[in-house]
């Protein structure tokens, strides 16, 4: 058995090592170095975001194959590293000068520098605000374990956002690995005890299955899909179980304004979903810098 303090040294040295390097530093340096550092983290989540739904289609694609007992077709390789980025319009690599995170996109004036079709702002954007807040997240938490794992947090509920966004879908790949790192974490109570840890990602989990299977029985319609249990479920893991009815409250609100907002104005169609995790990722990035607060809205923390 690992006792308490055993536990707490391992996260000490796993986890506040890599940070002695940095404590010397002023502390505007700390978080500027963190801000580039999510700079670089937000041009590599754009590629996350893109690539992961694909990887999966072609998973699924690949195992429905298998079933069908038909042999198995060479594809070439696809992940995050394999092939390098390109142009979707020209085919053309794209150079590492390309590819400075928002300077390059503001150089190129939003273009391909070889056939000049328009980039997304969406790719600048994902990491100028990867970059923002990974300065946040170190300028709160300093340069500390809670700093580092506020900072991992942020990365993955960047990349579930908008991978929701895109193809409502919250892979397992981000939301199952979020989830121990909480656990992970909170082994040494960085920003919650681990009890209240495990209960969080347990009450996480159960109460929007409880949700769904409710919604369901009532309607027959499914409300929301599995990836959102586990997305709760890791924050529960990250903030505890206090946190958990504040964190779906926020999302709700948030959720339910934007919804009827999309109804009126942009005529959006009742019938296509709304994807829930966007919010979840929201409410989870409010939590980091709010999570006493919120609990203390239910008097439970
Ligand atoms: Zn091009």
């Amino acid at each position: 058995m690992v006792s308490r303090a055993t536990s707490a040294t391992i996260e000490g040295i796993m986890i506040s090592a890599p940070f002695a390097l940095f404590a010397e530093l002023p502390p505007p340096a700390i978080v500027a170095l963190a801000s580039v550092f999510g700079l670089l983290v937000g041009s590599f989540l754009n590629v996350v975001i893109h690539r992961v739904p694909k990887m999966m289609e072609a998973d699924w694609a690949a195992q429905a194959a298998e079933l069908r007992g038909e042999a198995a077709v060479e594809r070439p390789r696809y992940n995050l590293v394999v092939p390098r980025s390109a142009c979707p319009h020209c085919g053309t690599q794209i150079t590492a000068l390309q590819n400075v995170p928002v300077i390059s996109w503001l150089l190129l004036r939003g273009r391909c520098g070889h056939c000049a079709a328009p980039i997304p702002a969406r790719y600048p954007f994902v990491e100028l605000l990867t970059g923002v807040l990974a300065g946040c997240a170190i300028a709160v938490h300093g340069p500390s374990a809670a700093g580092l794992g506020a900072m991992l947090l942020t990365f993955f509920l960047v990349a579930l956002a908008f991978i929701d966004l895109d193809t409502q879908l919250l892979p397992d790949d981000l939301t199952l690995p979020l989830l121990w790192l909480g656990l992970l974490f909170n082994l040494g109570g960085t920003f919650v005890s681990i009890g209240d840890a495990v209960l969080g990602a347990m009450v996480g989990y159960g109460i929007l299955w409880t949700i769904f299977w409710a919604f369901k029985l009532a309607t027959g319609k499914e409300g929301m899909g599995y990836g959102d249990f586990k997305l709760l479920a890791a924050l529960g893991a990250w903030f505890g179980w206090t946190a958990i009815p504040a964190i779906i409250l926020l999302a709700s609100a948030v959720g339910a304004t934007v919804g009827i907002a999309m109804i009126l104005f942009a005529r959006h169609k009742r019938e296509v979903p709304i994807p829930f995790g966007p919010y979840l990722a929201g409410a989870g990035l409010l939590a980091l810098y709010f999570a006493r607060p919120l609990g203390g809205l239910f008097g439970l923390a």
